[in-house]
């Protein structure tokens, strides 16, 4: 007899919506199938959608360090309401930075203590780190992010060309992908300190700072570095259609890259931004409606590879300056992933299949983690049960998050979590924190590289 069926449910996988029993032992599925015997335990969960649960391979937590930002302990119940079981941290904005193998260690025994979800880890690539990169490849780092403009945190410099062009040489010969925040330094901090000295400093005077093109020639310049280097390239929040055609052009050239969008890209547009100020300010910014309805285009066309909530939460004073461009950078909307791509995708023609890729499946598959993201026999039973029809609207008391600002609030969405369950214990039930054991780390499966005939070391599989 299993340990747990989960009965009566219409199961996403792969191969597209079945009708199925998902049948459970330990923390791996073992069977999917129509009419399993019984099980220890039962869940009902006719009437429901059943996905992989959500990895979230972009998010900042803040943990250690910045906790009264966010921490995992607040971040990962948030995730876990949303349906996640996975998330991948970035190296800023907790302090330290993971920028090498001993702020790595930090920052693993911090979450593993504090998340209810799996988690894994991204490194960080920074000036004069590039000798650190080997060690935090053998930690069990995911990737490196490097930010190609200012990342508002002043001990995670950006990284200049030749930074990013030995870090992406290493990181191929490490087997490991470089992710970059692509927005052009001399643009943005030029057009900056240009309209600061013009006196301007609202909200239209901040969007004129960021403009597309910006987004647009940071992605050519690291698609041409990827190449050149051999290096996986990773693209993180575009917001817009420009952007993702610019991404494209680079993958027509050979370069093995991989695009990302959030859900504030396809749920917003600048005039939100205009509307409700602050909770809505983030980098790139939010865009006009051409630019979000071309990113919806490219999602639906199967352009985009993966949705991911870069969620980026900071305490309510940080949002509240008179100057604009002094205000946080950054959207929380961790718990939203689902229920914004079912309210607004669903009807745009946005399957369950295609959503379970985008929020799921895809991200496992392109960052090496096994066995995770796909409902079928020999995965970690990591589930989300989703009610397609039932509508909620969020509301302050609604987010677990540890500060309720974020431009989600107020919205009425379809698509309710209802259960969320993490290597085959249920960690999240109608409302209620479950969990009675640590999310603990996940580390890639690594292909080792091509060898280089100057490398003087071996790494690991
Ligand atoms: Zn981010």
């Amino acid at each position: 007899m299993s340990d747990l069926v989960i009965r009566g449910g219409s199961v996403v996988t792969p191969q597209g919506i079945v009708d199925a029993d998902i049948s459970i032992e330990g923390e791996y599925i073992v069977e999917v199938a129509s009419d399993l015997p019984s099980a220890t335990r039962e869940i009902d969960a006719s009437g429901l959608a059943i996905l992989a649960g959500l990895i979230d391979i972009h998010l900042h937590f803040n943990e250690p360090g910045r906790t009264y930002w966010e921490g995992a302990a607040t971040g990962s119940r948030a995730l876990a309401a949303g349906g996640g079981t996975l998330f991948f941290d970035m190296p800023l904005n907790s302090s330290p930075c993971t920028i090498n193998a001993k702020h790595f260690d930090a920052k693993r025994v911090a979450l593993e203590s504090s998340s209810i979800t799996d988690f894994a880890l991204w490194g960080g690539l920074v000036p004069g780190n590039v000798g650190d990169l080997a060690e935090l490849a053998d930690r069990g780092v995911v990737g490196f992010k490097a930010f190609l403009c200012d990342s508002g945190v002043p001990e995670f410099p950006r990284a200049d060309d030749l930074t990013l062009y030995e870090g992406m040489k290493e990181a191929a010969r490490l087997g490991l992908p470089v992710a970059v925040h692509a927005e052009s330094d001399e643009i943005t901090k030029g057009l900056s300190k240009r309209i600061a000295e013009d006196g301007r400093r609202d909200i239209a005077a901040f969007l004129d700072s960021r403009p597309v093109i910006a987004e647009v020639e940071a992605i050519a310049r690291a698609g041409l570095l990827a190449r050149e280097t051999g290096c996986k390239l990773h693209i993180v929040h575009i917001s817009s259609g420009k952007g993702v055609a610019a991404a494209l052009e680079a993958r027509s050239r050979a370069t093995d890259i991989s695009i990302e969008t959030c859900p504030h890209y396809l749920l917003f547009t600048e005039d939100d931004l205009l509307r409700i100020g602050a909770v809505a300010k983030c980098a790139p910014p939010l865009r006009c409606c051409s630019e979000r309805d071309a990113l919806w285009a490219s999602v639906l066309r199967g352009e985009v590879d993966v949705i991911a909530s870069d969620h980026s939460p900071c305490p309510p004073e940080m949002k509240q300056r008179d100057n604009f461009f002094e205000i946080w950078g950054g959207i929380a909307g961790v718990q939203w992933t689902l229920p914004a791509l079912i309210d607004k995708g669903i009807d745009k023609g946005l399957g369950l299949t295609h959503l379970a890729a985008l929020v799921s499946s895809n991200g496992a598959r392109r960052f090496g983690i096994d066995r995770r993201g796909a409902i079928e026999t020999g995965a970690h039973a990591d589930l989300a049960l989703v009610d397609l029809n039932a509508t909620q609207v969020v509301r302050r008391g609604s987010f677990l998050q540890r500060h309720p600002i974020s431009p989600y609030l107020g919205m009425e969405l379809r698509g309710v979590v209802r259960k969320t369950i993490r290597r085959g214990e249920v960690i999240y039930s109608d409302g209620t924190i479950t969990a009675l054991t640590p999310g603990s780390l996940v580390r890639p499966r690594r292909v080792r590289p091509k060898r280089n005939r100057n490398a003087t070391s071996g790494t690991n599989a």
